[in-house]
């Protein structure tokens, strides 16, 4: 039985009063969802307060992106051992304003799921297409593509640690769901491919979260899907009252 794994990410969003704020008003909203995990993936400046702030809860912390190196001359950027010592216990990786704003490749992002489990962070592998690609037919390829090249290098112990968010680029901010037929089928895809490239008692195992504007009219239909195991939540997780109401999801 996997369970269900609801993230926020509130991308370039909230100081760190607002963030505190966020978690106090959250904890009684949420406290009852024991069967499923809730995650604040926060700006960098809000993690160690937002953790703090968490201190006692069933809510988790996580960064947002992180630098493979564990320390160095690298202007701007922050290591793994900086988010465990602040507070994350999970970093989004690959997200896609990551791989097309940023321009990171999945050999660095492959890098960073590597330094991640090194130091102890659990991963949150996203993917996902671009709709020209999705329109081009080239879903599945774009995701094997980046899943592939994702893991490549982890043990099975190590792959056990890193959940996956389909995400596709086109539904992001856009108010456009793939519908949970669509999401569901492209989810089935990724757990053949990590049975293949592992076994299919990890497949099994394997988070798999749908992110691409889920908001709490969706979610419930998403969660649905025998294959969708939680969300990845921009926009709709920047409110407590939205984003707890996804949490707290009843599949129909
Ligand atoms: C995201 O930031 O990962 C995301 C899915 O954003 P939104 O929910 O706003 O589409």
């Amino acid at each position: 039985m996997r369970k269900p794994l609801m993230a926020a990410n509130w991308k370039m969003y909230k100081t760190i009063q607002e963030g505190v704020d966020f978690i106090k008003t959250l904890k009684p909203l949420v406290e009852k969802a024991e069967d499923r995990d809730v995650l604040i993936c926060a700006p960098f400046t809000a993690i160690h307060a937002v953790a703090a702030a968490a201190l006692g809860s069933n809510i988790l912390i996580g960064g947002q992106n992180m630098y493979f190196e564990k320390e160095g001359a690298f202007t701007g950027e922050i290591s793994a051992t900086m988010l465990l010592d602040a507070g994350a216990t999970w970093v989004v990786l690959g997200h896609s304003e990551r791989r097309h704003v940023f321009h990171e490749s999945d050999e660095m992002i492959n890098k960073k799921v590597h330094a991640a489990l090194a130091h102890g962070l659990k991963p949150i592998l996203c993917v996902g297409e671009l709709i020209e690609e999705r329109e081009a037919g080239r879903t599945e390829s774009v995701v094997r593509r980046q899943v592939l090249e994702g893991f490549q290098g982890l043990s099975r112990e190590q792959a056990l640690k890193v959940a996956i968010a389909y995400e596709p680029v086109w539904a992001i901010g856009t108010g456009k769901t793939a519908t949970p037929e669509d999401a569901d089928a492209v989810h089935a895809f990724i757990r053949r491919l990590v049975a293949e490239q592992f076994d299919q008692g990890l497949a099994d195992a394997k988070i798999i979260q749908y992110g691409g504007s889920v908001k709490p009219e969706n979610v419930d239909a998403l969660m649905a899907k025998p294959n969708i195991d939680g969300a990845l939540v921009g926009g709709a997780s920047l409110k407590a009252d939205s984003f707890s109401k996804i949490v707290r999801f009843q599949p129909v």
